[in-house]
């Protein structure tokens, strides 16, 4: 360290307090980076790397940039994931002795970032906070720093369960103790990506005892605690916007599990990572950010409550009555600003006139708005508008107050109207009167001497002047007039009258940009009492404008309102996939129905590959999952029960969990849904058992019909190519075979993506092939293999097995060849079946296999 200088030291002492982030270093006009930051940065940013001396032997590698344009280069690094360490000098370096003092004035992570550059408008930008309890339960807390938001959730159902409450929302970083486990922490870094930081300190200071009065169990104050602490250690001021914090009640919403957010593609794709195709994207016609925010919310949260949905509904259906109206509320829409972040950047305290602005003009839309409301005949839609507080006194405020174009700056003046405060306005008139005396002396001047050309002009460092071209010197009169400034071809003057009112008007200048100033902080002042308030507006409007967007949404595409009744009855008319069917031509999606009533849990659905089957399934999940977050739904009816979760296994396998096989994540998430569903659940599972071997994937598949039909009781639906579970039906009282039509055309096959009742009743594996063009000789002997196994099961077996002996001999004529292998002893056969890898072999091999060892016995 001694061998620094000075300055080196004092970064290198403010870097080990700053070992996960970058180090923004002030020096002058400068950020500059030093050593593996300098390197790293350079690269990730694509700048320059220099070096300097820094007293030691070698030269210290050093990067920099601008500090007018550093917020760029820290949003690059920020969306990378990285955290900013923002180092100021917090002295004047003219008064300083020795290295001015730095400090870090902040901490900018992905998850605490306010700068609105870095944020996505139509998405929350939360930090949150897991901690884990030795009950093996955990708190999840969520801070949103751009509007103040804060909750927090008890989740008694161990980790996975937290990350799939997690999961719901939009999270860029996770804070968790600094002992949190290892496999944890890279879950949620390594494969969730989240940003992971640590705060080992949960307690609560007293200063933030009212945000957390509704907080009655200790799990929830050291969760929340933990966020606190790291907000406070990251933005290092008063934080006197944070809301109270609301405890999320997971009774009150319907459980997705993260599998099923997921694999159902709600807020995007599986393959993507987009927005596109998903269906957010459906059901996405918000005009204002804040309304887009708040749609995401009711998608990852839909409703238990049928008073609660069925209120959205009304809503819907009232909005969805009046087309005219509603383009008139929208296009009123599109003028409101982001009510719900300005009210946090209002509380926050860093809003300037413009952003007040802003919110003038969005208050101005509100009374429109409401007018528009009022004009909607349906009563709920009424109830809306009642709610709806149009902030009148604010706005009047803002009206009176804040000039019609201010600049961003706040120090400059031009932020007040004219008439607002008495001072203010003698100010300006002294000021402006001044500058009238001054335009009139001039012309005064002129008379007096003559000269046509004098004129009187004002620059910074000598004021108000009198010029005079030296032709014109002569003319002027000897004694009244001061020289301040000589010209090539003119001479300044001045006058102690002039030098009086040039006092005059630029203490009446001085004084109006000082009281502006004091004025604006005033008014920002008055604003911030209105916060709470305002935040509420923005509920109301974001609320109308998802409950606008649902009724567009139906309109559009001609969904329904379902109905909900008690009992336990799946009735839907003419149901479609609300995404599918966006993707293909008009018209060519097939509708289905599907009808489970109170005797029937489950429905197996058996049919060919890429018929439909898993598209009927999730059409079921998103049919219910838009009906309970308020959204009407695609079909011709549909009357529903309320689920109070969704589980799916469908399809690809995607391995969230850790390197575990297809197979295991397969059955890692079946248990999931068998450990926690309900007779009120819906559970969802596709070709269950596909990836181990037949008979092993059957016997499973099985059992798991057996188990979900006698002990759970949940409406299942249970795609499979198992043929031989269609047989069930005859033991399983609750279970309806279901399957997808496909009709033989030209000996081809057609899949009409059709359901209908009973089970399928042939294979169209062959034809797939056929499809697909595998060789002629290749699909000639698998009819043949077909036909063969048909003849087995009706009892021909000798028959069968002797045809098959010889014609396998088709495919593996070299192993004729080798009759010295005939007589091995069996133990050596037993063997060598032990150590076959099934799963990885094809059926062919396994056949050919199979036909070799046979050949040894
Ligand atoms: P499976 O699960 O039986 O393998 P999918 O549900 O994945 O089949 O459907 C395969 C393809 O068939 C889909 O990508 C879609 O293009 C089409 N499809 C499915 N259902 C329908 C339908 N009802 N109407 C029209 N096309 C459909």
């Amino acid at each position: 360290m001694a061998q620094y200088t000075p300055m080196m030291q004092q970064y290198l002492k403010i870097k080990a307090e700053q070992k996960d982030a970058f180090l923004f270093f002030r020096l002058g006009d400068f950020y500059e980076l030093f050593f593996d930051d300098a390197l790293k940065a350079s690269q990730e940013l694509e700048i320059t790397l220099t070096s300097r001396d820094g007293g030691s032997n070698d030269r210290i590698p050093m990067c920099g940039v601008p500090y007018h344009s550093a917020e760029n280069y820290i949003r690059q690094l920020i969306e990378k994931g990285f955290k900013v360490a923002i180092c100021e000098q917090v002295e004047d370096p003219k008064t300083a002795k020795g290295v001015v003092r730095r400090e870090v004035v902040q901490l900018i992570t992905p998850g605490t970032v306010m700068e609105g550059s870095m944020l996505n408008e139509k998405e929350n930008n939360y930090l949150a906070s897991l901690s884990a309890f030795p009950d093996g339960s955990y708190t999840v807390s969520y801070n949103d720093l751009t509007t103040g938001e804060n909750s927090v959730a008890l989740i008694p159902g161990g980790f996975d369960a937290a990350l799939s409450e997690l999961y719901s929302r939009p999270v860029k970083e996770v804070v968790v103790a600094s002992d949190f486990q290892d496999s944890q922490k890279e879950m949620l870094a390594d494969r969730l990506g989240y940003t992971v930081s640590y705060q080992d300190e949960t307690e609560i200071q007293t200063e933030f005892h009212s945000l957390v009065k509704e907080l009655h169990q200790d799990k929830l104050l050291v969760g929340f605690g933990r966020l606190l602490n790291y907000i406070q250690h990251t933005q290092k001021r008063t934080l006197g916007h944070l809301q109270p914090v609301s405890v999320i009640e997971l009774k009150e919403y319907m459980t997705l599990d993260m599998y099923s957010k997921r694999n159902l593609e709600l807020l995007e794709t599986l393959r993507k990572q987009g927005k596109a195709g998903s269906l957010l994207s459906v059901v996405d016609k918000t005009i204002t950010s804040m309304g887009a925010r708040m749609l995401k919310k009711w998608m990852e949260r839909p409703l238990l409550s049928q008073d609660a949905i069925s209120e959205r509904h009304d809503q819907v259906e009232g909005f969805l009555a009046q087309f005219f109206e509603r383009e008139t509320l929208r296009e009123e829409l599109t003028s409101v600003y982001d009510l719900e972040r300005l009210a946090g950047r209002v509380a926050y305290g860093n809003v300037n006139a413009r952003d007040l602005v802003q919110l003038r003009n969005s208050l101005n839309r509100i009374p429109g708005i409401l007018n528009t409301l009022s004009q909607f005949d349906h009563p709920s839609i009424r109830e809306l508008y009642e709610t709806v507080n149009p902030l009148e006194d604010l706005k009047d405020l803002l009206e009176e107050s804040i000039s019609e174009d201010p600049p961003i700056t706040i120090k400059e003046g031009d932020l007040i109207r004219d008439g607002y405060h008495t001072q203010l306005d003698e100010y300006r008139d002294a000021s402006k009167n001044g500058k009238q005396w001054i335009a009139q002396l001039e012309q005064n001047e002129r008379e007096a001497t003559g000269i046509k050309s004098l004129k009187i002009g004002y620059n910074r460092v000598f004021g108000y002047y009198i010029e005079v071209t030296k032709a014109n010197l002569r003319h002027l009169p000897e004694g009244m007039y001061e020289r301040k400034q000589t010209l090539t071809n003119a001479e300044r003057f001045i006058t102690p009258e002039l030098k009086e009112k040039e006092t005059m008007i630029l203490e009446a200048q001085d004084k109006s940009v000082e009281l502006e100033y004091e004025l604006f902080l005033e008014i920002r002042e008055k604003v911030k009492a209105f916060v709470q308030e305002l935040q509420n507006l923005a509920d109301q409007i974001s609320r109308v404008d998802v409950l606008q967007s649902f009724a567009q949404v139906a309109e559009a595409n001609q969904y329904v309102r379902p109905s909900y009744g008690e009992e336990r009855i799946v009735d839907i008319k003419q149901g479609r996939h609300p995404v599918v069917e966006k993707v293909m031509q008009d018209g060519t999606f097939v509708p289905n129905d599907i009808y489970m009533d109170e005797e029937t849990d489950v429905l197996l659905i058996t049919g060919p590959n890429m018929s439909g089957k898993s598209t009927y399934m999730r059409q079921l999940a998103l049919t219910a999952i838009l009906g309970q977050m308020g959204c009407f739904v695609p079909c011709e009816s549909a009357s529903l029960p309320i689920f109070d979760q969704i589980f799916t296994r469908i399809g690809a396998a995607d391995d969230l969990v850790s390197g575990h096989s297809t197979f295991m994540v397969e059955m890692l998430e079946a248990n999931h849904a068998l450990s926690n569903a309900t007779e009120n659940s819906m559970i969802l599972l596709d070709e269950i058992g596909r990836g181990t071997s037949t008979y092993d994937g059957m016997a499973l598949a099985q059992a798991i019909v057996e188990y979900i039909h006698g002990k759970i009781k949940a409406k299942t639906l249970f795609s499979t190519h198992y043929h031989e579970l269609t047989t069930l039906d005859e033991q399983l009282e609750r279970l309806k075979n279901v399957h997808v039509r496909a009709e033989e055309y030209e000996g081809n096959v057609v899949f009409l993506h059709q359901i209908t009742e009973g089970p399928a009743d042939e294979s169209y594996g062959i034809h797939v092939a056929k499809l697909a063009e595998l060789p002629e000789v290749l699909i000639d002997r698998a009819s043949q293999l077909l036909h063969q196994l048909e003849n087995t099961s009706a009892g021909d077996e000798a028959a069968a097995t002797s045809e098959t002996d010889e014609q396998l001999s088709l495919f593996i004529e070299e192993q004729k060849e080798k009759p010295a292998e005939k007589k091995a002893n069996p133990s050596s056969i037993e063997k060598q079946l032990k150590s076959l890898d099934l799963m990885e072999m094809t059926p062919m091999d396994a056949m050919n296999e199979l036909y070799r060892l046979q050949k040894r016995i």
